[in-house]
């Protein structure tokens, strides 16, 4: 369409994240698993569920697995277990997606929000301390775009003031720290399978691992309306459970993760390698920390210029996030400003999530650096 040939094979469109491409690689398997749920028609929890949680907490280094409805529920289920209420507060970062803090309000306690460290993004465990009152109940860091908080700081001060620690985890599955899985540090760890996270579903599902029976007894029957047994109920929960043909779908794709994860790496490095030394400044990895780059962030200046560039040449990006959770209309009534949080406020105007995914293919990658390169050159 008026494009010439030439323009047309320098133009190779190129996702933020193409799912079609790693379905078309387990489709066979997929609608084997499926096909088989259906034929038994035992369609909640039963032995798919039971056999994810098995892997799951093998994969994360945990005794404990707890197949959820989403990421979103696994917080919640989470919060719900150590019993937060109104009056608690709960100390999380502000630079991440809306559901770490959303089950903390829902429950009518206070999210107190701690700025990040600004290189690598994740809360900053010097001001966790600081944020800590008598009404602090729980520490709920972010593990954000697949790389690991600093765990170790982080439990000093929970030790040091009795605080639960939930990790949120929903994009570090099988990331590490000090060669330590993630979720398997604090007292739960929540997993998403949101489609878009390193393992995803068909839909909505996720997980909570611990190591810690008496808690996992108690998410376990608060998954269920806190049924314990059948139609007597101890405890107040919800209906927090996963379905089987989500967990049959997962078990498909679990086996593949770890290479997965090694291909978002290898993408990770030749973009590290590319944009050494030019104005695009990749992520800083923690050497402690083996991230699983569910995103590869950048930081750039005149994003709004570039994200047009890349738009107008097919290349897929985003920025996460926008708004930190802090200065969003919702939470106006726990009088945060602009300029409280101000590591998190500079990182929501320079972040970009570019490609990363595992089936892109070297042209690609080339191409989406090369579009970058272009619009600074
Ligand atoms: C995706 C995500 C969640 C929520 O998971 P859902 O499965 O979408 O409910 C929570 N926290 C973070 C950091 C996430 O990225």
């Amino acid at each position: 369409m008026g494009r010439t040939s030439a323009e047309a094979a320098t133009n190779i469109q190129t996702p933020l994240l193409d799912l079609k491409a790693q379905y078309s690689s387990i489709r066979d398997e997929v609608l084997a698993a499926v096909e088989e749920v259906l034929e038994s028609q035992r369609c909640i929890g039963g032995p798919k569920v039971a056999e994810l949680e098995e892997q799951i907490a093998a994969a994360s280094n945990c005794k404990f697995a707890l197949g959820v409805s989403s990421g979103t529920d696994a917080i919640l289920n989470c919060l719900m277990g150590l019993g937060i209420g109104p009056g608690d507060e709960v100390i999380t970062t502000p630079f991440t997606f809306f559901a770490t803090a959303g089950g903390i309000v829902r429950l009518g306690a206070r999210p107190v929000f701690v700025d990040i460290d600004p290189a690598t993004y994740n809360i900053d465990p010097a001001g966790v301390e600081e944020a800590v009152t008598g009404r602090t109940k729980a520490i709920l860091p972010v593990h954000l775009f697949g790389q690991m908080a600093e765990m170790d700081a982080i439990m000093a001060v929970a030790e040091r003031h009795n605080l639960a620690v939930i990790e949120d985890a929903a994009q570090a599955i099988t990331g590490t720290y000090k060669g330590r899985k993630a979720g398997s540090i604090g007292t739960a760890g929540c997993f998403s399978f949101f489609p878009s996270k390193n393992l995803g579903c068909a839909g909505d599902g996720g997980m909570i691992v611990t190591n810690d029976e008496r808690f996992y007894s108690r998410i376990k029957a608060m998954r269920n309306h806190g049924a314990e047994p059948k139609y007597y109920h101890k405890l107040i929960g919800g209906n927090f459970r996963l379905d089987a043909i989500q967990a049959a779908i997962l078990l498909v794709k679990l086996p593949h993760l770890d290479g997965w994860a090694e291909a978002r790496r290898r993408n990770a490095a030749f973009y590290d390698e590319k944009f050494k030394d030019t104005p695009v400044r990749t992520p800083v990895v923690n050497p402690d920390c083996r991230s699983v780059y569910n995103q590869y962030v950048v930081g750039v200046a005149d994003r709004n210029g570039l994200v047009t560039h890349l738009r107008e040449n097919g290349v897929g990006c985003e920025i996460y996030y926008p708004l930190p959770l802090h200065l969003q209309e919702c939470f106006s009534y726990l009088d945060y400003g602009t300029g409280d949080l101000p590591a998190c406020e500079r990182a929501a105007g320079e972040v970009l999530a570019i490609p990363v995914y595992p089936e892109l293919t070297e042209q690609m990658r080339e191409y989406v650096v090369a579009t970058i390169l272009g619009f600074y050159a």
